[in-house]
């Protein structure tokens, strides 16, 4: 087997001209780069931690240093990994002082005998590792985001009870980043992280640091990586359907589909992305949404990221494909 690997930048408007194509596109070529240089002599596990980290550390998405505040103007992080070979499991939510939630769960997943550690908990766990640090939302867009935070949060009737937060334009939202990988040794890994939707309650928690709905992997059977709607991508229970397709010998393109599928057509549109590498390390990609952000690579393989189109991502998918079957 070969090592390979896709990282997301979140499913979400990415609408053209609006978006940071020019730091985006870098910065998921750079985590792929990161995890292919773990994948050297490193498991698939080193690998999406590596990419995932990378991602976070780049300011560019809602993940880490990039995130997006919540009702509060306060920065509170949510991450989780799997490792497909030992199943085992660990997140991270609600933290406030983590530039690197995805190293924290994994603390959580080789150090604890826990799956997900919350709030103060796992602040303490951060300072126990030496890897906690300050966390400050965008200051070159500070203006902008502390307005329209007090518009959600003095609007009538309690909106941001009801609602799950407004848009912010040309902005992180939607962009949750994710990694999975399979390592040389066939075994598989997937990560995910995210600041959650902006504005959201305080205390908030989506899919991502949950094992089975941001993020899944299975020796055998593959790995995936979600972004979108965290409520819905939740109450579907998205990677572990996937990962399930996929232990049932359907490949990665059909299972990417058939549970985005499935998830529209419960949830609606506009709600989810998940990238998926199945038991053959064949890639699957599908999103609702009108874009996703994906990077992939591999070894001895061409690397590469872009913003892919809703209309474009069959295509994409079947070039992905054709890449990794020419190795
Ligand atoms: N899934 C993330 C959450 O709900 C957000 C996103 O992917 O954009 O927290």
């Amino acid at each position: 087997m070969k090592g390979r690997i896709l990282v997301h930048g979140g499913a979400g408007s990415w609408e053209e001209g609006k978006i940071r194509e020019g730091e985006v596109i870098p910065a998921l070529a750079t985590a792929v780069e990161a995890a292919l240089a773990a994948l050297k002599g490193g498991s698939a596990v080193d690998a999406v931690v590596e990419a995932v980290a990378s991602i976070e550390g780049s300011g560019e998405f809602n993940a880490g240093r990039g995130a997006l505040p919540n009702l509060d103007g306060v920065i509170e992080l949510d991450a989780g990994l799997m490792d497909g070979e030992s199943l085992r499991a660990g997140g991270v939510a609600a933290v406030r002082s983590v530039p690197h939630p995805i190293r924290l769960a994994r603390i959580v997943m080789d150090k604890t005998e826990n799956v997900l550690v919350v709030g103060v908990g796992a602040e303490r766990l951060a300072g126990a590792f030496g890897i906690s640090g300050e966390l400050h939302p965008d200051a070159t867009r500070r203006e902008e985001i502390e307005k329209k935070r007090r518009e959600y949060l003095e609007a009538p009737d309690h909106r941001w009870v009801r609602e799950l937060g407004p848009s912010l334009t040309g902005t992180r939202e939607g962009d949750t980043v994710g990694a999975i990988a399979m390592d040389d040794e066939g075994r598989f890994a997937a990560a995910t992280s995210t600041g959650g939707l902006s504005f959201k309650i305080p205390g908030r928690v989506g899919d991502s640091p949950v094992v089975g709905h941001g993020f899944y992997a299975m020796r055998g059977a593959g790995a995936a990586s979600t972004s979108g709607v965290g409520e819905a991508i939740a109450m579907y229970g998205l990677s572990l359907r996937a990962v399930g397709l996929m232990a049932e010998g359907i490949e990665a393109p059909a299972a990417a589909s058939e549970s985005i599928s499935g998830l529209t057509r419960l949830f609606g549109p506009d709600t989810a992305g998940i990238i998926l590498l199945d038991g053959h390390g064949l890639p699957g990609i599908s999103f609702n949404t009108r874009g996703m952000a994906i990077g992939y690579g591999g070894t001895g393989m061409e690397t590469g990221a872009r913003i892919v189109r809703k209309k474009n991502q069959e295509e994409f998918s079947d070039l992905l494909r054709g890449k990794i079957r020419q190795k």
